[in-house]
């Protein structure tokens, strides 16, 4: 194509690939953006339906452990990036079901580093496997303290297990092979499109219905929230100044304690439904606090603020509001994720 680089992002038709997408899309009209994923429970192409015409867009559904599916992605189009995003991202689920995760986290990440391998051949010039991975590949932090790049690997869930492992698959395709690879690590993502099975757009539907709010062990646990089209841009900068070789950690220094964001959560949502004040609060039910729950996560993003530019730009109550707002306009959306399969897991999950 007359374009001057292709990317494909895998995991395009999810949360954090869809808006990786639409920022691409948008931003590079002169790269040709293809999308690569699956269509799991977690894919759906509402997510990316504002682009679909796009001329510097095309979708292929293709699954990333299937070497002659992927094969043929790269036989078709000369691929000149990946960014890697397509997986089992669901910690509550590798729980319940880890097998699937060790598939598309480990044999879907080496599958899509071996065919760019074959693909551009030994110590290629002006290529890019760029891996999205999380800060749960850490472990779990006490009070104090920040994940560094330079912090030893210490995974507790199936979830961040897959999730190192696949890390370490890429730094030794890089060692090995000489491919091009770079990794960042971020915490937890907030925003539109993130599918309800984790916590805020699980919470801002029930409180919306009313329903119980399941909140694990006694609420304490500390997460570093980012939100999405932050991290999307952090993805766009690591593409585009990331040094090869390299990992970067990406974060929000925005720490909440779990039972502390669903206090401000309720307060917000009472006040956007025109609720009495403490409607929301009541719906607060404690449950069995999830096998081997990570106490805290926070990152030390000082790396890719001074190497290359980046920082967060919302601040928090101003993204959590708009997440809401989005979540509540966005009907139709919400409506077509929690219908079907969903309504079994979440019973499955949470009783009914
Ligand atoms: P998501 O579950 O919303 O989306 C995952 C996407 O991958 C879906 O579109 C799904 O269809 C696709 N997929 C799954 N298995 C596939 C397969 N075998 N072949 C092709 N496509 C497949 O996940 P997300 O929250 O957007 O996370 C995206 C990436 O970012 C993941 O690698 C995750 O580990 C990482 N990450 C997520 C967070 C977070 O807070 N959500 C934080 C840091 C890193």
């Amino acid at each position: 194509s007359a374009l001057e680089r292709t990317i494909i992002v895998t995991g395009g038709a999810g949360f954090i690939g869809s808006h990786v997408v639409r920022r691409l899309v948008n931003n590079y009209p002169h790269y040709h953006i293809v999308n690569v994923d699956a269509l799991t429970y977690a894919g759906n192409l509402a997510n990316v339906a504002d682009v679909a015409d796009a001329p510097n867009y095309s979708f292929v559904r293709a699954d990333i452990t299937d070497l002659e599916g992927i094969r043929a992605v790269f036989a078709v189009h000369q691929v000149d990036a990946v960014i890697h995003l397509a997986a089992e991202s669901h910690v509550d689920r590798s729980i319940d079901d880890p097998l699937i995760f060790v598939k598309t986290n480990l044999l879907g990440t080496a599958t899509m580093l071996q065919v760019a391998k074959e693909s551009w051949g030994p110590h290629p010039q002006g290529k890019l496997f760029y891996h999205v991975s999380t800060d749960e590949v850490f472990g779990s932090l006490g009070e104090l303290g920040f994940f560094t790049e330079s912090t030893a690997y210490d995974p507790r869930s199936p979830y961040s297990a897959s999730k190192a492992g696949s890390d370490h698959l890429v730094r030794a395709w890089g060692h090995t092979f000489g491919l091009p690879v770079v990794i960042s690590n971020c915490s937890n993502n907030y925003g539109p499109n993130q599918f309800p099975e984790k916590l805020l757009p699980l919470f801002i539907n029930n409180i919306k219905h009313l329903k119980p709010l399941p909140v694990y062990g006694k609420g304490v646990n500390v997460r570093d929230w980012l939100y999405v089209e932050d991290h999307a841009r952090a993805i766009d900068d690591v593409l585009h100044k990331g040094k090869p070789g390299e990992t970067y950690n990406i974060g929000g220094h925005n720490e909440y304690r779990n039972i502390d964001l669903i206090r401000l959560l309720c307060k917000l949502m009472d006040a956007k439904l025109g609720r009495p004040e403490g409607t929301s609060e009541n719906l607060i039910t404690y449950v069995t606090d999830r096998a081997g729950h990570d106490l805290r996560y926070a990152i030390d993003a000082s790396k890719i603020r001074n190497e290359l530019g980046w920082e967060p730009s919302l601040h928090f109550e101003e993204g959590l509001a708009r997440t809401i707002d989005w979540y509540l306009e966005n009907e139709a959306w919400l409506e077509g994720v929690t219908s079907g399969d969903y309504q079994a897991y979440y019973d499955k999950m949470y009783g009914k």
